[in-house]
């Protein structure tokens, strides 16, 4: 039992663009709402994957508890779902900045075109951005986190209706994970199939089959664990090994984007150096494109751990490729900032930026349809490309005459269908 006068509660109002997103998403009529998931364990595998670097230069956080692990726990009779990680966990501030403003860029400009477009519209372009942990809200009507910061002595306990407000504690340590993050969700009258261990698994193993972590099931408090996902890292299968629908399934994971990707580059280089490419270029424009603050979407990773997102693996007007890429040449203890300076990274750039074009040029002679497609989304882009890459400029200026030209006039129709 919680003790008021020892654990005061704060109240807080959210910042006025999360009030915003909220609204929309739970009035928007995107049906799919069972991306609420997906977003919760990509979230709780982010979580686990900083816990693992920090790691490597404070092992000490790890306790007695090393092995990284996200468990879902379903209870039909208190409809409930519990999503459960033993990651880096958050402290107090850390859940006021995260749980209650918006840091991804691009979030204001998708409300933006969300709400100026038309229903269907409307719809399809939530589809196509990551939602984020607001996401819970499609489908709860009240969301309970509590977290403990891995080496912390202090939990802490953030609840909201998602009405407008969320109010925070400090959590009794012994109902606190040990370390990491428990989400509860009090699911509404109508998302109780999220209780249901079948449509859990089935829903898990669609959307997140390919997260870099393991993640176990418990039908119903108390019972033992089922593992669900096995957390292999899909870039290190070889390419025969994979089928059209996983490298699908992992590109919507990574990138946070819901549509299919139109290309995929999946390599291993050897020799000077070594490492695994895992590229996709989407089909659909990324919402940040044309947001220069954004970061990349290409991570990095050493020996499949995760490092930064925020290293150029690709030029700039590569910036809508989305995906990974996997080296054991530099040494994991690399602080980001070494990272940008690394002759090893500049190799990796330069090797990644090859395979990127090559892919898309011989796109532009297998399935003219598809390159068409791919110029029209991604065509304006690649031309900065003429003017940066100087390396690389003749080859850009042969892809882009290449290009089907763009119709500047409407199309003038046919005598037959001209008669009113
Ligand atoms: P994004 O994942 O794109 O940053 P989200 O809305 O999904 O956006 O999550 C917002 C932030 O909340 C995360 O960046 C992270 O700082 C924090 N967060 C969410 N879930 C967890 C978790 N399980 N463990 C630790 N931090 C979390
Ligand atoms: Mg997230």
């Amino acid at each position: 039992m919680s003790n008021a006068a020892e654990k005061p509660v704060e109240n807080h109002v959210f910042e006025a663009d999360v009030a915003r997103l909220l609204h929309l998403m739970v009035h928007s009529v995107y049906s799919d709402k069972d991306v609420f998931l997906r977003e919760l364990i990509s979230n709780a595998a982010d979580a686990c994957e900083k816990l693992r670097y920090e790691a490597i230069s404070a092992p000490e956080l790890l306790a007695d508890d090393p092995t990284p692990r996200i468990t879902l726990t379903l209870n039909a009779d208190s409809n409930t779902l519990i999503v459960e990680d033993n990651g880096i966990g958050m402290s107090r501030d850390d859940m006021v900045e995260a749980l209650g403003t918006i840091a991804r860029s691009g979030t204001r400009a998708f409300m933006e075109r969300v709400e100026a477009a038309k229903a269907g519209e409307g719809a399809q372009l939530i589809g196509q951005f990551g939602v984020g942990f607001y996401s819970a809200f499609m489908v709860a009507d009240k969301v309970d986190v509590v977290s403990r910061h891995a080496g912390s002595a202090h939990a802490w306990l953030w609840s909201s209706d998602g009405k407008g407000s969320y109010t925070v504690s400090e959590a009794d340590l012994t109902e606190a994970p040990a370390r990491g993050t428990r989400i509860t969700l009090h699911l509404m009258d109508d998302a109780k199939s999220y209780t249901s261990k079948w449509s859990v698994q089935k829903i898990v193993k669609d959307q997140s089959g390919h997260v870099p972590v393991p993640i176990d099931l418990i039908e119903k408090p108390g019972e033992e664990a089922e593992r669900i996902g096995d957390g292999t890292a899909l870039w290190t299968k070889s390419r025969s090994e994979i089928t059209k629908e996983e490298y699908a399934d992992f590109y919507r994971g990574v990138s946070g984007q819901y549509d299919e990707p139109a290309l995929t580059v999946h390599f291993r280089a050897e020799g000077r150096h070594e490492y695994t490419g895992l590229a996709f270029v989407p089909e659909s424009k990324p919402i940040d494109m044309f947001d220069p603050s954004a970061k990349g979407r290409m991570k990095l990773y050493v020996k499949r751990v995760f490092i930064t997102d925020d290293a150029e693996l690709l030029p700039r007007y590569l910036r809508f490729v989305r995906g990974l890429v996997d080296t054991s040449d530099l040494p994991l203890n690399v602080s980001r900032e070494m990272i940008q300076e690394s002759p090893i990274l500049a190799a990796i750039r330069k090797g990644l930026t090859s395979r990127v074009l090559s892919a898309i040029e011989k796109l532009q002679d297998s399935d003219k349809d598809a390159f068409a497609k791919l110029w029209d989304a991604f065509g304006a882009v690649l031309k900065e490309g003429i003017y940066d890459d100087f390396e690389r400029r003749e080859q850009l200026i042969a892809l882009s005459a290449s290009a089907p030209r763009r119709l500047t006039r409407p199309p003038v129709r046919s005598p037959t269908t001209s008669r009113t």
